[in-house]
């Protein structure tokens, strides 16, 4: 199975490769190449979490993937619980993805004029989710939450936004008043070059408890199962009592589905919980594992953005022929069996990490919330951010370079969700079982 072509890029050039993707000529290094990236790209990465700041050492550095597994430039092969962060969910190099970009590829990439594919593909997502009867592409997660704010405070005339303590939004000035994901794991409130102005607007309360809302608020933007903080499901009633709550105050309701939407299922969080919000945001997943975003919502709401409406909203690559092409590719995979598979994987995920931790002494627990899993190093599952931060973050570390050196990757940090996509069959459940136990031993030996 390990048929990756070892490379060093050093001796790569030097033996005169120009190829942009190895092809054997040289000696592989991890090291080496985040040594050299470091020279060009701050802290190697260019997305923070990545650099393993939390969890301590170095990253390995990714020369392909192929179904759930991915192989670093040494050639050594990891079963994969990443995901790109949930952006892939048929597993890496999906035969349907890689020939639908191939088909688009040829065609041209980008124009900066309307094309079929991606209307196909806001069709797609207005068919699988009601309450988005317009959709409008853009290029990434981060992008879509920072227009939806826009568009709510346009639609409504009012500026003051609402978001929970451990959500997570991507990188938008006014939603990093403090945070899930990354921004948790370094444990800094909001961000240096935010300033304050930024976040003036921006009220932070916390997660599964329903907010008194002014009548100045333009908009309460919640991810409707919490999936940066570990995975946090919405109490009972949550969603509900934000729906009345925004209602009854003229406020909007934004669901962040960027990692929940076509994850959870065909509707997203919105279906599961039977709430319609008046925006939602996607993400990953509808990219096929290429740059996307996306808003949808009614008719009247999104007709506020221009050009229809005052809300500017624009960009050189939204739409783009590629990421339109996967993502479409990657929704029409994605059938109710499909999702019933990912859920039933993700619950023996669980139990496999819950069986290993169990077996080795170690307190945790492993939340799942239809097909994503949360880990949590501590004794009672969340239910906010300050809970979630009572994961014993050093164990966290410990148990991940101990399924590292098991073949089984992670996310570098503690408060991020394990994702299973379609190529975790039988096989690779069973290995990972065996590595997990193994792993879990070894975390303990090494406390
Ligand atoms: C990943 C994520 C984002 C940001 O998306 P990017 O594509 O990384 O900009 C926003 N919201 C949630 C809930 C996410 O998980």
């Amino acid at each position: 199975m390990s048929m990756i072509p070892l490379c060093d890029p050093t001796s790569c050039v030097a033996a005169g490769c120009t190829a942009t993707v190895c092809v054997g000529k040289g000696i592989a290094n991890n090291h080496a190449l985040y040594t050299r990236s470091a020279e060009a790209i701050p802290g190697g990465v260019n997305s923070s979490i990545r650099a393993f700041k939390s969890v301590g050492g170095e990253p390995y550095i990714v020369a392909r993937g192929e179904g759930a597994h991915i192989f670093d430039v040494e050639g050594k092969r990891y079963i994969d619980l990443v995901q790109s962060y949930g952006a892939v969910i048929l597993g890496h190099a999906h035969r349907a993805i890689t020939s639908a970009l191939v088909a688009a590829a040829s065609d041209g990439t980008s124009f900066g004029a309307p094309t079929p594919r991606e209307m196909k593909l806001a069709e797609a997502i207005r068919e699988r989710v009601p309450s988005c009867e317009r959709v409008r592409l853009m290029n990434s997660g981060t992008e879509a939450t920072s227009t939806a704010v826009r568009l709510a405070r346009g639609a409504t005339g009012r500026k003051k936004i609402i978001t929970f303590h451990g959500n997570f939004h991507g990188a938008t000035d006014a939603l990093l008043a403090a945070g899930g994901s990354g921004v948790a794991t370094l444990g800094i409130p909001g961000t240096a070059g935010v300033p304050e102005e930024a976040v003036a607007n921006t009220i932070v309360v916390p997660y599964n408890v329903v907010p008194e809302i002014g009548n100045d608020v333009a908009a309460v933007i919640v991810e409707p199962v919490a999936a940066n903080m570990g995975v946090v499901a919405p109490a009972a009633g949550f969603l509900e009592g934000l729906r009345a709550a925004c209602d009854k105050a003229g406020a909007l309701l934004i669901f962040d589905e960027v990692i929940s939407g076509f994850r959870l299922g065909l509707g997203g969080a919105q279906a599961k919980y039977d709430v319609r919000p008046d925006i939602t945001c996607f993400g990953k997943v509808i990219g096929g594992g290429l740059p996307i975003g996306a808003i949808g919502g009614s008719r009247s709401v999104m007709e506020h953005l221009t050009p229809i409406g005052k809300v500017f909203h624009a960009g050189t690559l939204a739409g783009n022929p590629l990421a339109t092409a996967a993502g479409l590719a990657a929704l029409n995979e994605l059938t109710p069996d499909v999702y019933m598979e990912l859920s039933a994987r993700a619950r023996q995920l669980a139990t496999i990490l819950r069986d290993a931790c169990a077996s080795a002494g170690i307190v945790a627990q492993f939340p799942v919330v239809g097909t994503l899993v949360g880990a949590f190093f501590g004794n009672d599952i969340p239910t906010n951010f300050d809970e979630a931060k009572l994961t014993n973050e050093k164990m966290y570390a410990t148990f991940f370079h101990a399924m590292l050196r098991e073949g089984v990757a992670m996310a570098p940090g503690a408060y991020e969700a394990l994702f299973v996509g379609v190529g975790h069959d039988d096989a690779v459940m069973q290995q990972l079982g065996e590595a997990a136990h193994r792993a879990a031993a070894s975390a303990v030996r090494a406390q």
